[in-house]
C-alpha cells in the first residue's frame, strides 16, 4: 500500500526569522511581521522595501492602478469616493472618533468575517504593540488608539492559515498592507477585507521614548498624540489635558534620526492598497477623512453609515511655498525659538492650507524629505523604489543638488 502525503504548500516549509535577527530589508525593515512567519518564503517579492510594486498591486486590488494624468490620484490613489466623517457618538479612548474600531466590530457582529487582524498593546506598556486576531468586538475595542510604533501586524498570519479561517478583516498601515496584498492568495481565504490608515513618521519603541522626552513636558503621562491640521502636535495626557507643541518648534536636529529609516523611505503615506482608508488629514479639525477605493471598501463603509455624520471634502490655501521653504530648513536641521514657532503656527493656521490642501502639504513635505533621504542613503534604489506618482509630486519642487 502506498501512503499519500497531502501537498504541503512550499511556504509552509520556510522558517520564520528569530526575533531580533537581521531582516532581508536590513535597516529599511519596518518590522511589518511578515518575516516572523513562514511567509518569509515570499519576502523578495512581497517586502515593500525590497520590491516596490504599488501600481501592480493596485491593479490587483482595485481593478486598475492610479491614473497618472489625474493629479488628485498622484496624491490620494485610486478612489471611488472621499468624504469627511465622524461618529455621532465617539468611542471613548479611540484615536479619533473610532470609525476604524466601529467598522471592525460591525463586521464581526454581522458575521461578515471570523477574525480581525489588529494591534492591542502589551499589558505593561501602552505603546508596545501586540498584534492579535480579534474574534469578538471586545477584543477589537481593546486594540483602539494608535500604537505610534513599528508594529509587526503580519506576525499573526501563520495563525490565520492554521486556524482555517476563511473570511478575514485586516487593519494596518501601508507597508503592512503592501506585503499582505502580495501574499494574500496564499492565505487560504475566501474573502479578505482591508481597512487601512494613513501612516507617517513612525518610530521604534526606543525612538518613541526619545521623541516624547524631547518634545513633551510630561513624557510619562502621554496617552496618545497626533500631528494635527492646526500645525501643532497634540499630546493627550492621562488626566485628559491636551499639550500643544507647534511643528515649527520641534527640535529637528535632535529628532532627525528618531524616525525609522523605513518611514524615511516610504512613499505610501495614504495606504494605496487598502479597500477603505480612514485617517484625518484631508478633513476639517475634529473630523476623520475617508477614502473609498473599491466596492469592498464601499460595502464596509455602508455598514456603519447610520452611526456617522458626514460632509464633502474641501480644499483651500496654497501649500507650495511652505513646502519649498521647509526643504532646506529640514535639511539644515533649523529649529525656531518657541515664541517664533508659536507665532508662525498661528499665522499659518489662519492663512495656510486646509482640507485636502493640508493633506497635500503633508504628503509633499514628507515625500521631498524621503526622496532626499533615499537619494543620500540608497542612491542605487532611488529609481525603482520611488513610485512614479511620488516622482511627479517631488518633481514640483526644487531640491538641493546633493
Ligand atoms: P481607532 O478606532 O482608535 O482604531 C485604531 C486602529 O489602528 C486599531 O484597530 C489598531 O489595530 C490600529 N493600529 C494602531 N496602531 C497601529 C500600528 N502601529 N500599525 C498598524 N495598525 C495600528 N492619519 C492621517 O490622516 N495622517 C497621518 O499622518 C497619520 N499618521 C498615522 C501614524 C500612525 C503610526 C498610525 C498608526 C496612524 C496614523 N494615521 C494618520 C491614522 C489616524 O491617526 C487614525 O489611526 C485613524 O484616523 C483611525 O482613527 P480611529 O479613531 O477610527 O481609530
Ligand atoms: Fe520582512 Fe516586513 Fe521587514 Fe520587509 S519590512 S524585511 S517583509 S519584516
Amino acid at each position: 500500500m502506498t501512503s499519500v502525503t497531502p501537498d504541503v504548500p512550499k511556504h509552509q516549509k520556510a522558517k520564520a526569522l528569530k526575533p531580533g535577527s537581521r531582516r532581508p530589508a536590513k535597516e529599511l525593515c519596518s518590522e511589518c511581521g511578515l518575516c516572523d512567519t513562514y511567509y518569509i518564503h515570499y519576502v523578495k517579492e512581497a517586502c515593500a522595501f525590497l520590491n516596490q510594486q504599488i501600481a501592480e498591486l493596485e491593479a490587483m486590488a482595485h481593478g486598475r492602478s492610479r491614473d497618472l494624468d489625474n493629479e488628485d490620484e498622484w496624491y490620494f490613489g485610486v478612489s471611488q469616493d472621499m468624504m469627511a466623517a465622524r461618529r455621532i457618538e465617539p468611542i471613548p479612548g479611540a484615536q479619533w472618533t473610532g470609525i476604524v474600531s466601529t467598522i471592525a466590530c460591525e463586521m464581526l457582529e454581522r458575521g461578515l468575517v471570523e477574525g480581525v487582524v489588529c494591534v492591542q498593546n502589551s499589558p505593561d506598556d501602552r505603546f508596545q504593540p501586540m498584534p492579535v486576531i480579534a474574534r469578538t468586538p471586545e477584543e477589537v475595542l481593546a486594540a483602539r488608539v494608535n500604537k505610534p510604533t513599528l508594529s509587526p501586524n503580519l506576525s499573526i498570519l501563520e495563525q490565520v492559515e492554521r486556524s482555517g479561517m476563511k473570511r478575514l478583516l485586516a487593519i494596518g498601515v501601508g507597508c503592512q498592507i503592501q506585503a499582505l496584498r502580495a501574499v494574500q492568495a496564499e492565505l487560504g481565504l475566501e474573502k479578505l477585507y482591508v481597512l487601512g490608515t494613513p501612516c507617517v513618521d513612525n518610530v521604534t519603541r526606543e525612538g518613541l521614548q526619545k521623541f516624547l522626552e524631547t518634545t513633551s513636558q510630561s513624557p510619562d503621562t502621554v496617552v496618545h498624540y497626533e500631528f494635527m491640521q492646526d500645525f501643532r502636535v497634540h499630546f493627550k495626557h492621562e488626566d485628559g489635558s491636551i499639550e500643544k507643541v507647534p511643528f515649527f518648534g520641534l527640535n529637528t536636529k535632535k529628532l532627525k534620526d528618531v524616525f525609522a529609516p523605513s518611514c524615511l523611505s516610504c512613499f505610501d503615506y495614504v495606504n494605496s492598497l487598502a479597500d477603505l482608508v480612514v485617517g484625518y488629514m484631508g478633513a476639517p479639525f475634529g473630523w476623520q477623512w475617508i477614502v473609498v477605493r473599491n466596492d469592498t471598501g464601499r460595502e464596509m463603509l455602508d455598514l456603519v453609515r447610520p452611526l456617522l455624520e458626514t460632509q464633502g471634502v474641501s480644499s483651500s490655501g496654497d501649500r507650495r511655498q511652505a513646502v519649498q521653504q521647509s526643504i532646506p530648513a529640514y535639511e539644515k536641521g533649523v529649529t525656531l525659538p518657541m515664541w517664533a514657532a508659536k507665532l508662525m503656527g498661528v499665522v499659518i493656521e489662519r492663512i495656510g492650507p486646509k482640507g485636502l490642501e493640508y493633506a497635500r502639504f503633508s504628503i509633499d513635505s514628507h515625500f521631498t524629505r524621503n526622496y532626499l533621504y533615499v537619494r543620500r542613503t540608497h542612491p542605487e534604489k532611488l529609481d525603482d523604489h520611488v513610485p512614479e506618482f511620488a516622482k511627479r509630486i517631488v518633481g514640483q519642487y526644487q531640491l538641493p543638488d546633493s
